[in-house]
């Protein structure tokens, strides 16, 4: 069994999803373990890129968080379970929706990339979910290479085939996300090779994103609303436009963030939760920012009752 990580908090929310309506997340991944390692990707780069499915967290301690919340008055559209990686890399994933289907009836949807779906374990267990939401951004290996950066062993076809595979055996809803970035998966032929793999997978939904919020490359690159709705457009079907265009440059975004959090750190010690909390960001984009300060050296971190807290470096400028 794989080292647990020491975590105390698994649930953040119910925050508003723009797919998925108030959703609580439950993270069962620790940052950043994924098979894949998306230039997009809101929660930097991968750390540990892995195919190796662990029992990665205390799933009696999850299911004990979420009684909690449920019995403080829980009112949620789903209960999502996502990660600082990828979900079905943990081994307990259908052990934990059994769990929450005895606390509640909330529907559960798992976010996963769908890279594993081609094991018949991960396909049962992501069968007992009532959603469940794969990504597909590449119609090619050579632009599935350069998107979604994958383990290596991850293929395109291993990817699709999986898919195919859950479709046939699922009678649930399956919503697949497809992230378009500006010149790189946008053209009509690449699309038209994204239809194809579509009409292969035939999913409930398929949802057109972009990069709203900062992604892990900084030349990532937002598709214009009329780009994604002419998209849209191409593909048909069931597809509609989730993604919209950031209001002002990410850059200047990044920046007011990063300022913000080292001003709340300046004034007390926080947990990821207390910075989500104060600034009101997504628990992801908390982490990204925190683990960048503390690449730079400008926030360190202190575990009190086993809890982490950060703060700013007392000698930092
Ligand atoms: S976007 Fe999702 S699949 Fe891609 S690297 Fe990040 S966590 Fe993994």
């Amino acid at each position: 069994m794989a080292e647990k990580e020491q975590q105390t908090s698994f649930t953040y929310g119910p925050v508003p999803s723009r797919r998925l309506g108030m959703s609580l997340g439950v993270d069962i991944v620790p940052p950043k373990i994924c098979t894949l390692d998306c230039v997009y990707c809101q929660l930097g780069r991968t750390t540990r890129s892995s195919v190796e499915r662990a029992d990665f967290v205390d799933i009696d301690a999850v299911l004990a968080e979420i009684r909690g919340k449920i019995e403080a008055g829980l009112k949620a559209d789903f209960i999502t379970l996502g990660g600082s990686g990828e979900p079905t890399l943990n081994s307990r994933l259908g052990d934990l929706i059994d769990g929450i289907r005895r606390l509640t009836d909330i529907p559960v949807a798992i976010l996963t990339n769908g890279t594993l779906l081609y094991r018949a374990d991960v396909r049962a267990e992501c069968a007992k979910a009532d959603v469940v939401a794969p990504s597909l951004d590449a119609g090619d290996a050579a632009t599935f290479e350069a998107v979604n950066r994958p383990n290596r062993d991850i293929t395109i076809e291993k990817l699709v085939w999986g898919m195919e595979q859950f479709r046939k055996e699922y009678s649930g809803q399956i919503w697949l996300e497809v992230f378009l970035i500006a010149g790189v998966n946008t053209g009509a032929e690449q699309v038209e090779r994204i239809k194809g793999l579509i009409e292969r997978i035939r999913p409930d939904k398929v949802h057109l994103n972009t990069a709203v919020r900062p992604p892990a490359e900084p030349d990532v690159v937002a598709v214009p609303r009329e780009v994604l709705d002419r998209i849209a457009q191409q593909i048909g079907g069931v597809c509609e436009v989730i993604g919209e265009a950031p209001s002002g440059p990410a850059d200047r975004h990044e920046m007011r963030t990063e300022a913000d959090i080292v001003s709340v750190l300046k004034r007390r010690p926080c947990t990821i939760e207390d910075i989500c909390c104060g600034l009101g960001i997504a628990r992801n984009e908390a982490v990204k920012y925190v683990s960048r300060l503390q690449q730079t050296g400008a926030v360190i971190s202190e575990r009190r009752g086993g809890v982490a807290y950060f703060h700013i470096r007392p000698d930092a400028p």
